[in-house]
């Protein structure tokens, strides 16, 4: 059988490779990391950075196509892989999304609208700050940030310039702070031919810069702004002429309209629900592009609440370690547990998600609402 390839080794390798494994593939992930959650599942694990060039060799060697599971995956091994065997998505393509200005620019010329903004990469930048419509702000690393990592909000110019020093005076963008009374995303899967299917809208709560819950369907947005979403999400994916499963999170503002926010060029931490909820996962979408297979319209047939489960559950309220309830939260109809198999448990890292299905979006709300009950946290 055939061997497809995943650079990457954290847990959305993981689920691509279940996902692989059920197909009927075999798998290679390349990850440094001895113990990660990929790699303790694939068939092939090479054990080597993620540009060493004897890795991406061997990997290239055993998988007949290679996807990426990890945004900053270099782009240029990318291409060097794509030498050799299909990759998919394109190393430029993943260029754009790790690139906080590219992919501001890009979604411009995609149509899309996107918070104001300037590039900060010296002095004269930080002097040239239009700080009427700039700020209050925040200012973002322009490259390798995530979870909210290497972002500083600042209300105004002396705060701008000690944020941009604390973090390193590495090139930044500055974004305007913009009102949200919503964040949503939208996964859309695009293959070779330009076929393009898309998981339904999800919403979703961040909590101290980190995905918290995300619901499906999106309660308490209107279907047009939806159907926005959706739309500009394929004309994002259109446009970079991208093959595979491409995230793009957006932010309804309180005036209702719709702009785009930043973008994942892999399956994304709000697309999880699906591998429960819908007939078919980011992760069989992924496999699908990868594979040249066939793509389907993903069809939501449960109402949906996807919890993170973070570290900081493994500490009760008095900061004891301790083992979370999975017995109490498993008896309740409609749970579905996820572990990523991570050695090491730290409060803020990503362990595991669990998601709840029920009859009803109200169900779903009310079960997860027992399950965080059972585990000890408040999700909204
Ligand atoms: P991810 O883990 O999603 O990749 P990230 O570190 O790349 O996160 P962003 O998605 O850019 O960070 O921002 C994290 C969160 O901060 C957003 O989900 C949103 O809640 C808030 N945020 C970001 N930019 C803005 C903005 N311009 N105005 C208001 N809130 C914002
Ligand atoms: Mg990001
Ligand atoms: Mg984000």
């Amino acid at each position: 059988h055939a061997t497809l390839g995943v650079m990457g080794g954290g847990q959305l390798g993981r689920m691509f490779v279940h996902a692989a494994q059920q197909m009927g593939y075999r798998t290679a992930v390349l990850e440094p990391d001895p113990a990660s959650p990929a790699g303790l599942v694939a068939h092939e694990h090479v054990r080597t950075g993620y540009e060493d060039v004897i890795g991406l060799t061997a990997l290239a060697n055993v998988a007949a196509a290679i996807t990426t599971e990890f945004e900053n995956v270099s782009a240029a091994s990318l291409r060097q892989l794509a030498a050799h065997r299909p990759v998919a998505p394109a190393g430029d393509a993943v260029a754009v999304c790790q690139d906080r200005a590219a992919e501001k620019a890009h979604f411009v010329a995609s149509g899309v609208p996107c918070a104001p903004h300037a590039r900060i990469e010296s002095d004269a930048d930080l002097a040239a700050v239009d700080v009427s419509t700039l700020l209050p702000g925040i200012l973002k690393t322009s490259r390798m940030g995530y979870d909210g990592k290497g972002q500083r909000r600042v209300a105004d110019a002396a705060e701008l310039a000690r944020a941009w020093s604390d973090l390193g005076r590495v090139p930044c963008l500055l974004e305007k702070m913009l009102p949200l009374a919503a964040e949503l995303s939208v996964i859309v899967a695009r293959g070779a031919d330009g076929c393009c299917v898309h998981l339904p809208v999800q919403r979703n709560l961040h909590r101290d810069g980190i995905l918290a819950v995300t619901t499906v369907p999106a309660e308490g947005i209107p279907a047009a702004t939806q159907d926005a979403a959706i739309a500009s999400a394929g004309r994002i994916a259109a446009e970079l002429a991208y093959v595979g499963v491409l995230c793009i999170e957006f932010f309804v503002l309180a005036d209702g309209s719709l702009v785009a926010n930043e973008m994942a060029p892999r399956p994304h931490n709000s697309g999880h629900h699906s591998i429960d909820s819908c007939d078919v996962s980011q992760f069989d979408l992924q496999v699908r592009t990868l594979a040249g297979l066939p793509l389907v319209q993903p069809r939501l047939h449960s109402p949906t609440v996807m919890l993170n489960l973070l570290g900081d559950l493994w500490w009760d309220a008095a900061g004891r370690e301790r083992t979370p309830d999975w017995a109490g939260v498993l008896a309740l109809p409609g749970t579905h547990l996820h572990l990523y198999g991570k050695a090491e448990v730290r409060r803020g890292r990503k362990m595991g998600h669990l998601t709840v299905t029920a009859a009803t979006p109200e169900a779903a709300r009310a079960l997860a609402l027992q399950v965080a009950a059972v585990l000890g946290f408040e999700p909204f």
